[in-house]
């Protein structure tokens, strides 16, 4: 508990770091504004809690009525270091007054150049590297393709099943769960493909025996001699938290070196010290050509970054990429101080220590409720898969009960999973052990809900 003292320390007085509710959930502010909303922002976004959030710090976010909730979403990874994080603040404030845009391709700064240099020093490989920045996850993806493509002379894009690679049309293709993602959106950006992934859980499969049957896909139904890239999900994110059956990456890896195949880890929600790691692909011991970052990357500001061999990086003519936005000076600065953070606080070692806290948490809530089928997961970014009790049929209509549940008494819970079942826990890692066990007594509660209404099981 010690460890969390230094980050909730910081919290200033007006968001103290526990859990209030004070209100009915959404409470009238809340409801006032969710009406001028409808009328001004398309039904296409939508909105898994209809709070409106005024204020957060560290794991606290507080509604524009009062209500406190504990945040075990961190705004999907985003907010990893704990919200309004105070180095953070202080270091986007100062950068706001001293260049707030300047753009790189026209006359660049040293923040770029750091950060490019940090993302070089910290993604897994001993090896030169060269960072590219842009705005965006889906951002960072398109360009990792169009690089593995002009450096392969290969036009396929290799991706597994289950995997979530983000909203514009070439991502969009990449992504595999139709409905909310891709259904009346077409046509995709072409010569994507779709390979089985490993899913323990579901699969049962060893992690040699599922890199086979990936590989097999590949070379049969796709054709080596036209694969650019393989572009994975270390831990898969979206698509429900699906951690990989050993061996599995390392059989791939090995495969995509020996094909000439780039080997693309979309770190964008497994990356930056969300898993105890400053890169999940160290836990598999596989050695991406090219690593993407973003969601945590700058501490809530909007910034990605494609980090890859200095060889492949290199070979695209000068103006072949960049971007207006892409590696913003306020969203530069801002990433630094995540590393600086990371570092002196030893956030590591807290994302190992919330896994410690976390995993035996859920499974003793698995041994109690039949209807969470799986618990998985590294570092803070476990998950828990709710099936209907005796089956492995998904129950995507539980975690809709425990996550509107769990909003009414405090606590943020995300879904995620291709079949909707799945609830993921990704807390920022300044909270506190204490509050972590809060949050995760409402969730127990919220389960015991179930069978007291005995609707959803
Ligand atoms: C969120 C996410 C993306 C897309 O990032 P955006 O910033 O939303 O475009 C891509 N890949 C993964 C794994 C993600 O979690």
């Amino acid at each position: 508990m010690s460890q969390f003292v230094q980050l909730a320390d910081l919290a200033p007085a007006t968001v103290s770091q526990e859990r209030r509710i004070i209100t009915a959930v959404p409470g009238p502010k809340s409801q006032a504004l969710h009406k001028r909303r409808l009328a001004a922002v398309p039904l296409g976004i939508g909105s898994a809690l209809p709070i409106y959030v005024e204020r957060a710090h560290g794991a606290i976010v507080v509604d524009v009525d009062g209500n406190q909730f504990i945040d075990l979403g961190a705004g999907i990874g985003v907010t990893t270091i704990g919200h309004t994080n105070d180095a953070v603040v202080a270091a986007a404030a100062a950068q706001l007054h001293n260049v707030t845009h300047a753009m790189f391709t026209i006359t660049p700064y040293e923040p770029y150049v750091r950060l490019a240099e940090l993302l070089g020093e910290h993604t897994p490989g001993d090896f030169e590297k060269k960072t590219l920045l842009v705005n965006s996850g889906a951002e960072a993806v398109e360009n990792a393709v169009k690089i593995a493509r002009y450096f392969t002379g290969r036009t396929g894009v290799a991706v597994l099943d289950h995997a979530y690679h983000g909203r514009t049309n070439l991502t969009m293709a990449m992504t595999y769960k139709a409905m909310p993602y891709k259904t009346g959106f077409g046509p995709f950006a072409g010569e994507v493909h779709h390979a089985p992934n490993s899913y323990p859980y579901r699969d049962g499969l060893s992690g040699t025996v599922a890199a086979r049957r990936t590989i097999d896909y590949l070379e049969k139904k796709v054709g080596v001699s036209d694969l650019a890239c393989l572009v994975f999900e270390p831990i898969q994110g979206e698509g429900g938290f699906v951690v990989p059956a050993d061996g599995y990456l390392p059989a791939l890896q090995e495969w995509c070196n020996a094909n000439g195949v780039i080997f693309v880890a979309d770190e964008i929600q497994s990356g930056m010290a969300r898993t105890g790691a400053w890169f999940a692909s160290e836990h598999f011991g596989i050695v991406p050509d090219m690593v993407l970052s973003a969601k945590g990357i700058a501490g809530g500001l909007p910034l990605a970054g494609v980090t890859g061999r200095a060889e492949i990086m290199d070979t695209i003519h000068a103006g072949g990429l960049g971007g207006t936005f892409g590696g913003n000076p306020v969203s530069a600065v801002a990433a630094l101080a995540v590393f600086e953070q990371i570092h002196s606080l030893g956030l590591l070692s807290i994302g190992k220590h919330i896994e410690q806290v976390l995993l035996p948490k859920l499974r003793d809530l698995q041994a109690k409720h039949e209807v969470i089928g799986d618990v998985r997961g590294i570092g803070a970014m476990c998950a828990i898969e709710l099936v209907i009790p005796g089956t492995k049929d998904p129950n995507a209509a539980a975690v809709a009960t425990v996550t509107a549940f769990a909003a009414q008494h405090g606590v943020i819970l995300l879904s995620a999973g291709t079949m909707a079942n799945v609830i993921r826990f990704l807390p920022s890692l300044a909270i506190s052990d204490d509050l972590l066990l809060e949050a995760l007594s409402v969730v127990d509660e919220a389960l015991a809900s179930l069978h007291a209404g005995d609707r959803n099981d």
